[in-house]
């Protein structure tokens, strides 16, 4: 088997669990061989992080089918216990602009998309007023692929369980500028504890990829005198991609 294929199979949690009888035993079954399994079952990828598993460096040398099944199958953490669907992202898997946010809610739980609720629309909206629109040029997605009940905030091993997952995201589509919204999803992208106030009006990069600050949608939604901040921010946003695209 390619090692790269059996990264993904171990990622999802299918090898090392099954061997063939067999060839250890010199046993065979009547058809032949056949698979049994030979692991504690437990899936690799709610194993603890070990020198032999080194669960970020498998997902970071995924494609997109084989970090969309990682994902859907994935079970590191207990929100997938508790979510409907796991949410991956959606948009062009080649957009100049990634906007990041931090989990699905109810109806993205439900539909399977990112910010399809009240907070989606609103961020329709903030796109519609710089000429953007989902799925054209831009992709969405967020830090957690699963629905924390109740919409709780995520907590920090829930966090670091899924980032390897947006990290490969991002290398995969390798966006001109990342719009980060909300504060879980600038905090972990820039690695830090300092607040949205003071993380805007300047441009950050992760991984290399100039990255910009703003509220979240649902806060927007309750804080109207934010929403002349977002729109500074995004202004920026857009002005950033102009010049970006002139130093291309
Ligand atoms: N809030 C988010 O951060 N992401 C969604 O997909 C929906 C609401």
């Amino acid at each position: 088997m390619s090692s790269r294929r059996e990264l993904l199979l171990e990622e999802i949690g299918l090898t090392p669990l099954w061997r063939l009888k067999g060839r250890e035993t010199g046993e065979q079954g009547a058809e032949g061989h056949f698979a049994v399994p030979s692991g504690g079952g437990e899936p690799a990828a709610s194993r603890p992080a070990t020198a032999a598993y080194d669960r970020a460096g498998h997902i970071a040398c995924m494609d997109w089918p084989e970090l969309k099944l990682a994902v859907a199958a994935c079970t590191a953490c207990g929100l997938r216990k508790t979510c409907t669907q796991t949410v991956f992202g959606v948009g062009d898997e080649r957009a100049d602009w990634l906007l990041v946010g931090e989990a699905p809610g109810a109806e993205e739980d439900a539909r399977g998309e990112p910010f399809v609720g009240q907070a989606g629309k609103l961020l329709d909206a903030m796109l519609a007023g710089i000429d953007l629109k989902r799925g054209e040029n831009v992709y969405i997605a967020n830090v957690l692929k699963c629905r924390p009940p109740g919409n709780r905030n995520p907590e920090h091993a829930e966090v670091a369980q899924c980032s390897p997952f947006l990290t490969r995201q991002v290398e995969l589509i390798r966006p001109k500028l990342i719009l980060a919204m909300g504060r879980f999803a600038c905090q972990t992208l820039l690695d830090t504890d300092a607040s949205i106030a003071s993380l805007r009006g300047r441009l950050h990069r992760y991984q290399g990829v100039p990255l910009i600050v703003s509220y979240h949608p649902a806060y927007l939604l309750r804080s109207l005198p934010d929403k002349a901040k977002a729109w500074e921010d995004l202004c920026f946003a857009r002005s950033t991609m102009a010049d970006l695209r002139v130093q291309a």
